[in-house]
């Protein structure tokens, strides 16, 4: 509930402005409750407008993407970048080409990003962007003309010092090379202006594995110091079955526990004796099939249409991490009810409020996105380093960074939701501390 004036009227000037931008409302609405405390304890943010100026872009990116397809005939896409905020660095955050993509849903991305890339304590500051483009049942070819027009326009609003996107869904590695391909001839310029890069053009090892692989580590650290506990033994149920999904399975296996599902936007399996990723694997990174091929390929495993129904499955810890809002209060009772204790977030907001008052009410421990899932844009910044200095770090060396960021995220979100009075609250805790670091830049920096 919003109670502070302050806080109330920023989110009414949100609403009068973007009511037609649900998950943008949504998103700001969960940060602006978590930061009043803080700003009962600050007031020096309310003198120069920090929250007024958090929750409103500093610049968005619209233009067309005309390309043509393998038939002859030209299609038309609408591309976006947001650049929310650069007090701590400069833009930083993914592409996500989807037909969901509208300005809300990036904007909403862009905004949790903000406190996201504080939370990483690398100098990054706030970014998403995308396309309405579809790229499912799309050819290479198609896919590939795409990127260079979608790059020939956004080429002129970013590079290395100004803002440096990275993958999101449906841009792995196949789109970025095609992305860093347009910019370097456009520009004629070789740099790391953007991240996710293929290891023989800039890339990073562990890039690929650093959000489900942060995930878990964050989820174990977590349970470590609030429950004494660990993934050993758990049943884990995963949703999705992308570049999130498969590395925090393989993490989550490696730790000692069982998952028991993965799902895409057509349906999920559920594998009673623990998913075998070299399948999923094979599905999803070496021909993009369909998850219900995994039931036909591997006996005991049963495949159920609709991706809802993965939370009616009985587990221990759960891990979404496919998309937006999906988990409902419903889902979310159907966790508790079956004996789920941990909800730890690689998606973007997957869960609605009403699912995260479900957690908060039966006393789930709840690692909220912006924290559970930073290890991706967290290498992202490690390869900015690395692109920087010319070199490139070991697996171990990019893991063991990865592994201390995340542990510090816990424990930096556990002292600033001590310190606003919500012991244990690690989604306070998470948007305090995040937002603290961009607050103090911001008034640093004077009304920019
Ligand atoms: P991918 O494109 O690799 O995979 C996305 C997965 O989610 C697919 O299984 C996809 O199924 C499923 N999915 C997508 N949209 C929907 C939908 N509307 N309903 C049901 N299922 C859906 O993306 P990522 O794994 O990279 O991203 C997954 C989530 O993690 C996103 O919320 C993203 O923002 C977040 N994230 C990603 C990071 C990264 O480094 N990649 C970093 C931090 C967060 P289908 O193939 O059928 O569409």
């Amino acid at each position: 509930m919003l109670t502070n004036e302050y806080v109330k009227r920023v989110y009414a000037q949100v609403e009068r402005r973007d009511g037609d931008q649900p998950e943008f409302l949504q998103a700001v609405q969960e940060v602006l409750e978590s930061l009043q405390p803080v700003v009962e304890k600050h007031p020096e943010y309310e003198k120069v407008g920090v929250l007024e100026r958090l929750v409103e872009p500093e610049r968005v990116v619209k233009f067309r993407v005309a390309w043509t397809d393998d038939e002859g005939k030209v299609q038309v896409n609408r591309g976006y970048r947001v650049q929310f905020n650069s007090a701590i660095g400069p833009y930083k955050g993914g592409l996500r080409f989807h037909p969901s993509v509208n300005e809300g849903v990036i904007k909403f991305l862009g905004f949790e990003q903000i406190l996201k890339n504080s939370l990483t304590t690398l100098p990054m500051g706030g970014g998403k962007g995308g396309s309405d483009f579809d790229p499912k049942g799309r050819s290479d070819a198609e896919v590939m003309r795409f990127c260079q027009a979608f790059m020939t326009e956004l080429c002129r609003h970013i590079g290395q010092f100004t803002d440096v996107p990275a993958g999101d869904i449906n841009v792995g590695a196949r789109e970025i090379g095609y992305l860093f391909g347009q910019y370097k001839r456009i520009r004629d310029e070789y740099s790391g202006v953007l991240t996710g890069k293929g290891l023989e053009f800039g890339g990073s090892l562990a890039r690929t594995e650093a959000t489900g692989y942060g995930l878990c580590y964050y989820t174990a650290e977590a349970m470590r110091v609030l429950r004494g506990d660990s993934f050993e033994g758990k049943t884990v149920v995963i949703s999705g079955s992308g570049n999130v999904a498969i590395f925090a399975t393989e993490k989550a296996q490696a730790l000692g526990a069982k998952v028991v599902t993965a799902s895409d936007s057509n349906g999920y399996v559920y594998d009673p004796n623990g998913i075998q990723l070299d399948v999923v694997k094979d599905i999803k990174l070496g021909h993009r099939g369909r998850i219900k091929e995994y039931a036909e390929r591997v006996p005991g495993a049963e495949y159920h249409e609709g991706c809802a129904g993965v939370w009616t499955v009985p587990c221990d810890i759960a891990l979404p991490c496919a998309t937006q809002n999906e988990i409902d209060e419903a889902s979310a009772e159907a966790l508790v009810k079956n004996g789920c204790t941990v909800v730890c977030e690689g998606a973007n907001m997957p869960s609605t409020p009403e699912a995260i008052a479900v957690y908060q009410k039966n006393g789930l421990l709840y690692g909220p996105a912006k924290a559970a899932n930073a290890g991706g844009v967290a290498v992202s910044g490690l390869e900015m380093s690395q692109n920087s200095y010319r070199l490139s770090w070991t697996f171990e060396e990019v893991d063991a960074k990865l592994k201390s960021i995340m542990e510090t995220i816990v424990a930096d979100s556990l002292a600033a939701a001590k310190e606003y009075g919500h012991e244990g609250d690690l989604m306070l805790g998470a948007n305090a501390a995040g937002f603290v670091k961009v607050a103090n830049a911001m008034v640093a920096q004077g009304v920019l």
